[in-house]
């Protein structure tokens, strides 16, 4: 067989445009302020200029159908027919059904949105069962692939494969319908091949995760009758974040014609690809440049990774580690970052350059390659803190046990039982976000800024007085983002001008980059917390964001073990909450929702993980006294492999999200004898919904069940900044009325 595949690819290219040009439209779309031509024409727009692109840094394949509105895998579930009937049914346009999917209508909720893989980007989770009517809908696929061809550019459309599809849904036992799927991928395969389409593409991203013998099985089946179909164009199957391990000889016995591997994320797929034996003939697509981090490519390393390849494999070709979705679009428009920075940095368009150089290196040998800059971070060391964190023991705990803290907490801050609380943020309204912009443009000086702030705070803390909340929170106005605030305080982090990334949907994110040590320059969030408790009596909340958290949601340097760095920012945290504490705040929360996110997709890699993740958090909450009262926040409530790690967290009080799960997580928490405050959320803050009384009362109810009441908390799930003013106080005034109601009784 011949390499009709080319030199160098990438798995796909971030669709949100240079400027964020797709969220605007789509959310104008929304707003009824643009029709869906006008839409469509911005759309056509950003994937031709995605190709054109592509095309210019010369690279040879191409992918097409990486756009989307919202998400991939819901393009995915329409391209399969998957549309549960309860959105089919509204009678709605076709794209007015994916959005009701992606966004849910009045009636009827969303698709569950949830993490991809152990990255920041959701996807919407199919719903699969018995009765899931599978039917192959290539539109998509098609006219993206025409529209290119239009332009005189050859593509190879991407869609998720069948089995990781199946994997990532939910419904009674989808994988069980594998065989059915395949028959619609089948039919896909049967028109793209009709249309000219040379090569597509097949994610299987879900076989890096332990899987069971039958999953393995089911690959091997579903790509022997894809690779059995005599109508169907060349397949690349496309493996991502890590090893594939087993999964690469059933791949192998299969007749597809690329498989796609991470050499980044899985430095064993290297290994275990010279163990395979003989490839055939098979395309071995070698993810070199690392398509989840913002570093340049160690070229001399990546050439002798991809001479490795070679070696086992007749034809090699090079591409990004995953898809460059996770990276933000082009670095040559930031013109704040220090030059040495900036010279190791490379965003989606120059990593594509970095793939076809390569390509090119592979093939031609390394004489044409320009001498490579060194690839990763540059190391900017802090001595002082390296010698404070190597005298703090990375055992650092509390003094005393949480029993006698929390009697010396208790006489301190004298709460009712079931004390009531929120998570932290009070609604960012326009007009907070209005005075940020206009800091931004020098329009608002930073004492008119900092007034601004103060006056929300003051009002959010006589909100809460009036409420009859029990401790308080300052409600975080002065914060863009609970990571990027952080960041901007830090020594070590950078932050980008345009550097943004698709978190979900129509939502971005511009991650800090942690490009070498860590350190406080002075206090972050002393100021504000200590403001409001100058307004009030009653106990006001700290609140940081945590050592994993702001990891998971940063690009992290490379040069030394994650845990390093965690213990870094975990050491500037610890000096706030010191300096908190010293300026009267009792209470403290340190808020990890990311605790989970970041755990490895391989189960043996775990532990240490979370060992380090545990350490890191102990070492920024040890520092303060007993007295001195230390929460959490989670913001899931299924918590699977990380139940024990919430208990060696050690913290004093647990805020998890719950209310959507009726409190499963109480069980869940009673199960291994974790027995210190919790606060299960009594109020799903993700819609707009106000919970009745009574509502909240029987949530109230079924907590005091199963958690005795001295030990439990009354707040909401999340944060409220995403929320409006009237259903935070109308559920609030519920909340506390509920509260006191199951207290008297
Ligand atoms: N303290 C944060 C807030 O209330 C927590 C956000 C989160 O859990 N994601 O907004
Ligand atoms: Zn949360």
């Amino acid at each position: 067989m011949s390499n009709t595949f080319g030199q160098s690819t990438v798995l796909g290219y971030p669709r949100i445009g240079t400027n964020r040009e797709l969220k605007k439209a789509v959310e104008a779309y929304w707003a009824g302020t643009i029709d869906a031509d006008d839409l469509e024409k911005t759309a056509a727009g950003l994937r031709a200029e995605v190709w054109q692109q592509l095309r210019n840094a010369r690279l040879d394949s191409i992918p097409s159908n990486t756009f989307s509105y919202y998400d991939h895998v819901l393009d995915t579930a329409v391209a399969v027919g998957a549309i549960p009937a309860r959105f089919a049914r509204l009678g709605l346009s076709g794209l007015d059904t994916y959005f009701a999917m992606a966004r849910g209508v009045d009636a009827e909720p969303a698709l569950e949105l949830t993490k991809w893989f152990a990255t920041n980007y959701h996807y919407l989770v199919p719903e699969i069962d018995a009765d899931t009517v599978f039917k192959a809908n290539p539109t998509k696929a098609l006219s993206e692939y025409a529209e290119a061809r239009a332009l005189g550019i050859e593509t190879r459309p991407v869609l998720v494969g069948p089995a990781t599809f199946l994997l990532l849904a939910k419904g009674a036992d989808p994988f069980a319908r594998l065989d059915d799927l395949v028959d619609a991928y089948a039919r896909i395969l049967n028109a793209l091949a009709d249309a000219g389409v040379g090569w597509v593409q097949l994610d299987e991203p879900a076989y890096v995760a332990d899987r069971t013998p039958a999953e393995v099985e089911g690959l091997r089946r579903a790509y022997t009758r894809l690779g059995e179909l005599a109508n169907r164009p060349r397949i690349f199957v496309a493996t991502y974040f890590g090893e594939i391990r087993g999964a690469l000889s059933a791949l192998l016995d299969t007749p597809v014609e690329a498989i796609g591997l991470d050499l980044v994320a899985g430095p064993g797929n290297l290994r275990k690809l010279a163990a395979s034996g003989p490839l055939a003939g098979r395309i071995i697509v070698a993810g070199l440049v690392d398509g989840h981090n913002i570093w340049r490519t160690d070229l001399r390393a990546a050439i002798t990774n991809g001479a490795t390849v070679t070696a086992l494999a007749d034809h090699v070709a090079v591409s990004t580690s995953c898809s460059l979705l996770h990276v933000p679009v082009d670095l040559s428009v930031e013109t704040r970052l220090a030059p040495e920075l900036f010279e190791r940095l490379a965003f989606a368009r120059q990593k594509v350059d970095e793939v076809v150089l390569l390509g090119k290196a592979l093939r031609d040998g390394t004489a044409h390659v320009p001498v490579p800059l060194p690839g990763g971070p540059h190391v900017w060391r802090n001595g002082d803190v390296r010698t404070r964190l190597a005298a703090l023991s990375p055992a650092a705990r509390r003094r005393a046990p949480f029993v006698e803290r929390a009697a010396l907490q208790q006489a301190h801050l004298n709460l009712p039982e079931l004390p009531t609380t929120t998570i932290g943020s009070f609604p960012q309204t326009a007009e907070l976000r209005k005075a940020r912009a206009e800091l931004r443009a020098g329009r608002l000086d930073a004492d008119g800024y900092t007034a601004r702030m103060r006056a929300e705070v003051e009002h959010v803390i006589r909100l809460q007085e009036q409420l009859g909340l029990d401790v308080l929170v300052h409600g975080e106005p002065e914060r863009n983002d609970m990571v990027q605030y952080f960041g901007e305080q830090l020594d070590g982090f950078a932050a980008t001008d345009h550097g943004w990334v698709q978190s979900y949907g129509s939502r971005c994110v511009r991650p800090p980059i942690i490009y070498g040590d860590v350190a406080r320059k002075a206090p972050m969030t002393v100021e504000w917390s200590g403001y409001a408790q100058s307004l009030t009596a009653k106990p006001v909340k700290g609140m940081l964001t945590g050592p994993v958290t702001i990891l998971a949601w940063s690009f992290v340097r490379t040069d030394q073990p994650l845990s390093d760095t965690a213990d870094q920012v975990a050491l500037a945290l610890r000096d706030e909450t010191v300096d908190l504490e010293a300026a009267g705040i009792r209470v403290i929360q340190v808020d990890e929702p990311a605790l989970r996110e970041t755990l490895p997709l391989r189960h043996a890699d775990q532990e240490s993980y979370l060992q380090w993740a545990v350490g890191a958090f102990r070492l920024a909450t040890s520092g303060v006294a007993d007295e001195t009262q230390i929460h959490t926040h989670l913001c899931y409530s299924e918590f699977g492999d990380v139940i024990t790690a919430i208990d060696e967290l050690d913290a004093d009080v647990t805020s998890i999200e719950a209310s959507r799960s009726k409190m499963e997580v109480l069980g869940d928490l009673a199960a291994i004898g974790y027995s210190r405050g919790v606060g299960p959320g009594v109020w799903d803050i993700h819609s707009p919904r106000v919970p009745s009384h009574d509502e909240v009362v029987t949530a109230l109810r079924n907590a005091v069940a199963a958690v005795p009441a001295r030990r439990l908390w009354v707040n909401p799930d999340c944060g409220l900044k995403t929320r409006g003013y009237p259903e935070t106080e109308a559920s609030l005034r519920h909340l506390v009325a509920a509260a006191a109601e199951v207290r008297g009784s």
